[in-house]
């Protein structure tokens, strides 16, 4: 999926889990991170779709950039401990969309989710389980959701980015 829907999906998850604003600020970043490869794109398309979550998207490297993450919001012990778990889960929620509902359009077969463990393509779409309609149909309804709450949120003055300002310090 896209940036902008990851973030309003993941928007959606923390309001539903009644995150705090360091949690959700936190879970919103780690949601997104795993789609930085995408300046890929500088060197044109081939080299994106080769690239493109080769590494972000594998499961071994995940629990790495989620700490990375956590590290970089907090630099503070205590407070990289209260968000790491939101880290894990927001870079998890990313690549189970993009595995889940993701069609093998800037895959390529990247979607190797599993190495060096495994070569297993992890891309449900590909495993001929159901047609290939229902993940498109899926992706519409997740598109329409993100961009649509958005158009939504910001027509009523509400601005979806403000959850990414830093919360104010505690002295922690
Ligand atoms: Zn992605």
């Amino acid at each position: 999926m896209d940036p902008l829907t990851h973030y309003m999906l993941a928007l959606l998850v923390a309001s539903r889990q009644g995150l705090d604003r360091e949690r959700t600020r936190a879970f919103l970043v780690a949601s997104l991170v795993p789609d930085i490869d995408l300046v890929m794109v500088v060197f044109g398309w081939s080299v994106l779709t080769r690239t493109h979550a080769t590494v972000l998207g594998n499961l071994t490297v995940l629990p790495v950039l989620a700490v990375v993450v956590a590290w970089l919001l907090s630099r503070n012990p205590g407070r990289f401990r209260r968000v790491l778990p939101v880290c894990l889960a927001g870079v998890l929620l990313h690549t189970a969309i993009d595995l889940g509902v993701g069609l093998p359009i800037l895959w390529e077969g990247n979607a190797r989710c599993l190495r060096p463990f495994s070569e297993a393509v992890c891309l449900v779409s590909t495993w001929g389980l159901l047609p290939r309609e229902m993940f498109i149909a899926a992706q519409i309804l997740l598109l329409a959701v993100g961009w649509g709450g958005f158009a939504v949120m910001v027509s009523r003055g509400v601005r979806p980015w403000a959850a990414l300002r830093a919360p104010p310090e505690d002295g922690n």
